[in-house]
């Protein structure tokens, strides 16, 4: 069986701005500050050339350092760490931008993200006119947003006159956002998936098992696998080394339209993160 080892690279998609992004990257939610450097690393290691972090993930000085040990050249991995609610607004973005580049130890950042949109503190379009600052300085290749609703993105389009490159959202076989995938779509926005595998939760799913069974391979390849066919940016995240490397082995084979359907079908448009309407975590005061 080929491995992606073996073919290569993780194919790029195309941003809207024109930036290539690999559509298979890691994430690193969740991975503890003392775990993180050993982590990332083991992805570098197994190929991943896209690392997700967050200034709330509270892990984005070993995610920084172990990039930077690893010695590849710097554009040959994709960078992205997302803005807290708590920072939200022009000047806190620029402030709380300088405080993460500096935890990464980097000169520049591939992409940022706004984490959540915080409807009620009507900060975003603020927020993204300081990321256009910061792009048009070449600090940030590519700017996003994530966990952004149609409403939200429709706004952050009308008062900046920019479309965001990147949507970042909960999404998964459990959750498939066909309605936000159609907008993005129209709109040249690109969809990443984040708790791509339900966070482990879909993986015992009896569909999910069957298919699995029938192209031979785990049940998280298969749902990684439909992520890509399907045309999302997928985060897969674990700290286990045998799950980092079975994620990522995921370009020698692939699910029929039956098969993707299938998988599809198991959608129940339930969450397992936060309500972006409702979401202000930071902001409480
Ligand atoms: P995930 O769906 O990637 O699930 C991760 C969990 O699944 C692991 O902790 C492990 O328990 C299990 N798992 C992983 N690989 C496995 C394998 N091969 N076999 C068996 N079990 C396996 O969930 P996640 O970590 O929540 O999401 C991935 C990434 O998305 C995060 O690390 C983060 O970068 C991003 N994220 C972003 C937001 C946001 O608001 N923007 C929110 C949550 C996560």
């Amino acid at each position: 069986m080929t491995t992606n080892r073996e073919t290569g690279v993780v194919p790029p998609i195309v941003l809207n701005d024109g930036s290539l992004m690999p559509q298979l990257g890691f994430g690193v939610f969740q991975v503890p500050a003392e775990e993180v450097v050993d982590t990332v690393t083991a992805a570098l290691r197994t190929g991943y050339r896209s690392i997700d972090t967050a200034a709330a993930y509270q892990n984005e000085e070993g995610t920084g350092r172990a990039i930077r040990q690893f010695g590849l050249p710097r554009d040959e991995v994709f960078v992205t760490t997302k803005l807290w609610n708590a920072d939200q607004g022009y000047d806190s973005t620029l402030r709380a931008f300088d405080a993460s580049l500096k935890r990464l130890g980097l000169e520049y950042l591939d992409l940022y993200l706004i984490h959540w949109p915080v409807p009620a503190a009507d900060r975003f379009a603020d927020t993204f006119r300081a990321f256009q600052r910061l792009a048009a300085d070449g600090l940030v290749r590519s700017i996003g947003v994530s966990n952004f609703r149609v409403p939200d993105l429709e706004r952050v389009i009308a008062e900046t006159g920019q479309t965001p490159s990147v949507n970042q959202i909960e999404l998964h076989p459990g959750l498939i956002q066909r309605e936000l995938r159609e907008y993005h779509a129209e709109h040249a926005i690109a969809t990443e998936a984040w708790s791509p595998l339900g966070q482990g939760t879909l993986l015992g799913d009896p569909v999910v098992t069957r298919i699995a069974g029938e192209v031979d391979r785990t049940p998280a390849q298969v749902i990684i696998r439909w992520h890509l066919q399907l045309g999302n940016v997928v985060i897969p995240k674990s700290v286990t080394p045998a799950r980092i490397e079975e994620n990522f082995d995921v370009f020698g084979f692939e699910l029929s339209a039956e098969q993707m359907a299938a998988v599809s079908g198991l959608d129940t448009g339930t969450r397992i993160g936060p309500d972006p309407e409702t979401f202000a975590a930071g902001l409480e005061n």
